[in-house]
């Protein structure tokens, strides 16, 4: 479609450019983190060679440009997302992070005996373990959201779910093993019919449509910088204001205080308040060098584009005899999780890899996901922007070959 190029995203990311095993990389493991561009790279280089120094404290030059750079980084975050203050984001090692500190701050506080957490059985296990951890210590339940068949969140049985024992509920924004993109607006308007918070997990979506927080009327919303094509390390948590500034701290150390007395210690405002110690500065150098490449593409183009390479993915892996997708729900990112039969997941990506093609394999952080399959394993191709029709043509026909090869010759044949 007009208006995106793969290429023009290509040609600025180095390691796309590199061969593996003697063979041009196809990089199809985006699901479990992306490339990085030139600029990030370099952000990163220009940061430690001529701008390096920590935050907030220390009046002295580089001090003050390391806190500016900080916190346009957060209102850079903030921009993307919708919010409406970049007060509403705090900074966090990844998605994961920002999970457990919602769990750990605010679920300490707001979860009892007899609450509902309702966690969709699409969810990563990073939305799911945190849960249950502090389910126990609160004695509130985990209710898992049945899937449907095709791999959607069953929309009956969340309206049945939810009572005003709901105290939250946990939802992708769109699944890292079916690529599911749940009808979060609408659940949310629903969640909050009975006075529940709705926390939506953003990692796999925030590099695939645009998002609005206030739109969504999302509680909070969490991503990981590395799967937006900025270093590992970083991410962001976005929550509703008068969420934010009721919630406790849940790590203690510098930067987060306010005073402290051995009688009486007082707290920042937040965001910093939910940030203790040093963060994670070239971090947040490279996830905004990284927001100001991405977002310089036009985003509803790369999602044009990047359905209909889905589409076209979709079409030319249906042509593989033995190969099944899992998850049939319509709306989708291009994350294409599949079986091969008489082929172990795990022997599908080692072939792959030997014509330097990288998906992942195995369980994906969502064992209840391919549980619902009855699966303990699958092999999956994760689409981004700078991915080409090209490669997934090499892609089917290493499939295809794989197939035809002797079978003493095919690894983890089954
Ligand atoms: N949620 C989803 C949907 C994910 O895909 C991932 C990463 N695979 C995570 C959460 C966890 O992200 P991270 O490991 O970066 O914290």
């Amino acid at each position: 479609p007009p208006g995106f190029s793969p290429e023009s995203a290509r040609q600025d990311i180095p390691i796309l450019h590199r061969t593996v095993n003697g063979h041009p990389l196809v990089w199809l493991d985006n699901g479990a983190t992306t490339q990085k561009p030139r600029q990030v790279i370099e952000a990163l280089g220009a940061f430690y060679g001529a701008a390096n120094s920590n935050i907030h404290r220390g009046a002295h030059t580089m001090a003050r440009e390391a806190t500016e750079m900080y916190e346009a980084g957060r209102s850079a975050v903030a921009q993307f997302l919708g919010a409406g203050s970049p007060d509403d984001i705090v900074f966090v090692r990844g998605t994961t992070e920002a999970i457990n500190l919602v769990a750990q701050s605010w679920g300490r506080a707001n979860l009892g005996p007899g609450d509902d957490i309702l966690v969709a059985t699409l969810e990563h296990h990073s939305d799911i373990v945190p849960w249950q951890l502090i389910a126990k210590e609160t004695r509130a339940r985990v209710v898992p959201i049945p899937l449907t068949p095709e791999g959607a969140i069953d929309q009956d049985a969340y309206a049945d779910l939810l009572s005003s024992r709901t105290q939250l509920v946990a939802v992708s924004h769109a699944s890292n093993v079916l690529g599911t993109v749940p009808p979060v607006k609408e659940m949310t308007a629903l969640a909050h019919r009975y006075g529940a918070k709705v926390l939506v997990d953003g990692a796999q979506a925030v590099a695939h449509f645009p998002v609005d927080v206030r739109d969504l009327d999302a509680d909070f919303y969490a991503f990981s910088g590395h799967k937006l094509f900025a270093p590992t390390g970083i991410g962001a948590l976005y929550a509703k204001p008068e969420i934010l500034q009721a919630m406790r701290p849940w790590q203690g150390g510098g930067n987060m205080i306010e005073s402290v007395d051995f009688t009486r210690t007082t707290f920042a405002p937040v965001p910093h308040r939910l940030e203790a110690g040093t963060g994670h500065i070239s971090g947040v150098v490279g996830l905004l060098a990284a927001l100001n490449w991405f977002t310089s593409f036009d985003r509803d183009a790369v999602a044009a584009y990047e359905t209909a390479l889905m589409t076209y993915a979709q079409q030319a892996l249906a042509t593989v005899p033995g190969l099944e997708v899992l998850g049939s729900a319509p709306e989708r990112i291009a994350v294409l999780t599949f079986t091969l039969a008489g082929h172990d997941p795990a022997g599908i990506a080692d072939w792959l890899d030997r014509d330097g093609i990288a998906i992942r394999a195995g369980h994906h952080c969502a064992q209840p996901a391919l549980a619902h399959y009855g699966l303990e394993s699958a092999a999956r191709a994760s689409l981004a922007l700078y991915n080409t029709s090209e490669e997934v043509d090499q892609l089917v026909a290493s499939l295809r070959r794989l197939q035809e090869a002797p079978e003493a010759e095919q690894p983890g044949r089954i």
